[in-house]
């Protein structure tokens, strides 16, 4: 434990279940000093949250759809009535359809192509509108979670990919803006990871295997080694790095072929 983030606050935006990256990001946080608040996508999660919530010390949750401005705005609200101002946002959030999460990216529909840019691109620009404002004089940390499959192709992982090129060029877009204000804003890349959104994706255990059997460092990363990550991006420690996608993936990316046993 350290106490990188003491006296900071921030919300974390994505925590569905334990197993979530964006739980990894605020269970390291709160070790680290910070205090807590969170949305949470519909009843059902909520209830789910709750606990966890309040193992962190936090009570403040809110209902949050990000297709959805009004719920934004009344959660934005919400939370600059309860604390002023905020050190650190983490938007870990994405969505598509299923059954487009497989096969041929041939098969994307127009529909599906719109929603999962929407929420799992756009809305990071959304919550920075929002969030900024909170940050503005003592200046402070947005970060988004991305993976490889934004430059590189990744069986099954289709319209995801192109939803996670778009984030991360919000990602840079937003830290030359914000930049001038203090504000940093980064991406966190892991490699694939066991929570509800990873199995959504064809082949998930396939690709989790390869990766964990491959990566330089011997496995995938761990919940924690995702949040250690949070913790530096999100503290003084990292306060000359924005614009950045930082890797968290055991250094699979750096592989220009499996190795010769795994062949
Ligand atoms: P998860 O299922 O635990 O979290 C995804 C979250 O997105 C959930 O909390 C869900 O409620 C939320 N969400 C979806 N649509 C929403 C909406 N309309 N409004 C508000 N919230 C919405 O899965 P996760 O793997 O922890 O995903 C978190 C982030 O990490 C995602 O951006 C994901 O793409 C990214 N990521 C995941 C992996 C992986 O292998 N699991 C690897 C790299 C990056």
């Amino acid at each position: 434990m350290s106490d990188l983030l003491k006296g900071k606050r921030g919300l974390i935006m994505g925590v569905a279940n334990d197993r979530s990256i964006a739980w990894g990001i605020a269970k390291a946080m709160h070790d680290a000093g910070a205090e807590l608040a969170f949305t949470y996508q519909g009843e059902a999660f909520g209830k789910r949250l709750e606990p966890l919530a309040a193992q962190v010390g936090s009570d403040f949750m809110v209902d949050v759809d990000v297709t959805d401005d009004a719920s934004l705005d009344t959660a934005f609200a919400a939370l600059s009535s309860r604390w002023p101002t905020i050190d650190f946002l983490v938007h870990a959030i994405a969505f598509s359809d299923k059954s487009e999460l497989t096969g041929r990216i041939l098969n994307t529909s127009r529909a599906n192509f719109k929603n999962s840019m929407d929420i799992s691109a756009y809305s990071f620009i959304e919550v920075a509108r929002r969030a900024y404002p909170m940050m503005k004089d003592a200046g402070g940390t947005l970060l988004t979670l991305t993976y490889q499959g934004s430059t590189r192709v990744v069986p099954n992982y289709n319209v995801m990919g192109v939803a996670k090129a778009a984030l991360e060029s919000v990602t840079r877009y937003l830290a030359a803006d914000l930049g001038p204000e203090g504000i940093r804003v980064n991406a966190i890349s892991p490699g694939p990871m066991k929570t509800l959104a990873g199995a959504a994706i064809g082949g998930a255990r396939k690709t989790y295997k390869f990766t964990d059997n491959n990566a330089p460092l011997g496995s995938n990363a761990t919940l924690e080694a995702v949040g250690g990550t949070a913790v530096y991006l999100a503290s003084d420690a990292g306060a000359y790095t924005t614009g950045e996608i930082i890797r968290v993936d055991g250094g699979y990316h750096v592989l220009g072929m499996p190795k010769a046993e795994n062949l």
